[in-house]
């Protein structure tokens, strides 16, 4: 599998029949943030069997962050899945190793049965993360072995605990907290079996590509005799949390921005829209006895100027029939300020067709009529346009 950038996690892969074995039992997950190896066990393909069915089921089920509990708890099921497949499928003794790994900026959650190992490589020292589930590694923890011994032993694959048998088994949890810089080993037997510690430490430090240094220490394992499946993923942490967390931050902060921008724009286009809307309103008043125009609306805001003065006509309010006295008082919103105009043009005639018929019925000259004719003359010219 090639080196490969996803986000900030650089990763490497590779796995090898070996020189000795037939097939390849082992399988493994390159699926960041998920990683894991499976090194499976029983004749007649049924290690092949095992090992797959494990992975696929912890692909499905394994959480995104890393979390041990969830982890753990997809590989219990991992477990279950490997005990239904054998019973199905008439293969006894069928059984898997499994270690999963989640990483996550700079956590790493470990799910971990069997001797496929995790190891951290942290300021160029190995650090093995997983304690096995050997017959071997028991007997090195009681000083019966050393580890030299306990890799040459001819019982050093006899394995105390797998998948695929005990539908209580339990695997063993770590959550790691690493540092940037630092390095995750996961590999099967086949690696730890045929290369020493000191030897995978030196590799991990040499060789900066991941996917050249799981190549590398591939090619050691069988280079030393390759007795057993080999499979080898190298990951780099090279984002801390707090890397990402700030990454997040800065997401945060532009999608903050973005929706300031947008509210502005919503109310920067509401304030325009009500501007010209009252831009393009207009109503009749009074002032000083005469009919005026204002454009905008008679409401007033502080601050904010709603209003402006179109035009003071000759036409006194008085001269209008009551009802429209009383409306202009109030203020009379029409819809434009050429309909007002049009509309006083409509009054004065209408007051000078009123003051006509009265001159008519009484044969006095009312008030009216003289401001009639000084009406006539001057109605424009009147007219304070602003
Ligand atoms: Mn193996």
């Amino acid at each position: 599998m090639p080196a490969a950038h996803t986000s900030n996690i650089h990763f490497g892969s590779r796995t090898d029949v070996g020189c000795q074995r037939v097939r390849n039992e082992d399988s493994l997950i390159v699926s960041p943030p998920l990683y894991v190896v499976a090194d499976g066990m029983g004749g007649h393909n049924a290690g092949d069997v095992a090992s797959e069915v494990a992975v696929n089921t912890l692909a499905a089920l394994a959480p995104t962050i890393p979390d041990v509990d969830l982890l753990g708890r997809a590989v219990e099921s991992a477990n279950h899945a490997v005990i239904t497949e054998a019973q199905k499928a008439g293969f006894e003794g069928m059984g898997t190793t499994m270690t999963a790994c989640v990483v996550q900026g700079d956590k790493i959650a470990i799910a971990h049965v069997g001797d496929s190992r995790a190891y951290l490589l942290h300021t160029g020292k190995l650090q093995q993360l997983t304690r096995d589930h050997s017959w071997v590694a028991d007997m090195v923890e009681q000083g019966r072995l050393t580890p030299d011994e306990a890799r040459v032993h001819p019982n050093r694959s006899v394995i105390t605990r797998a998948l695929g048998s005990d539908p209580t088994m339990q695997p063993d949890l770590y959550e790691i907290t690493a540092s940037e810089g630092d390095r995750l080993l996961l590999c099967s037997d086949g690696l730890t079996g045929m290369v020493d510690d000191g030897s995978i430490q030196a590799m991990l430090a040499r060789i900066r590509d991941p996917q050249r240094c799981a190549a590398a220490l591939v090619k050691e394992a069988i280079a030393n005799g390759g007795s057993d499946n080999i499979t080898v993923i190298v990951v780099d942490i090279t984002g801390t949390n707090a890397k990402a967390e700030r990454r997040e931050r800065r997401r945060s902060r532009a999608w903050i921005i973005l929706m300031l921008v947008a509210l502005v724009g919503i109310i920067g286009g509401s304030i325009f829209a009500a501007y010209n809307w009252m831009q393009n309103s207009a109503y009749l008043a009074e002032k000083d006895g005469k009919v005026v125009i204002y454009r905008g609306i008679p409401d007033s805001f502080p601050g904010i100027e709603t209003h402006w003065l179109v035009e003071e006509t000759d036409l006194n309010v008085k001269d209008l029939q009551p009802g429209m006295q009383a409306r202009i008082s109030e203020n009379y919103p029409v819809d434009s300020v050429d309909e007002a105009e049009r509309l006083v043009e409509q009054y004065k005639l209408q007051a000078e067709e009123d003051a006509a018929a009265e001159e008519a019925r009484t044969g006095i000259s009312s008030s009216s009529s003289s401001t009639k004719s000084s009406a006539k003359g001057s109605s424009s010219s009147s007219a304070a346009k602003r």
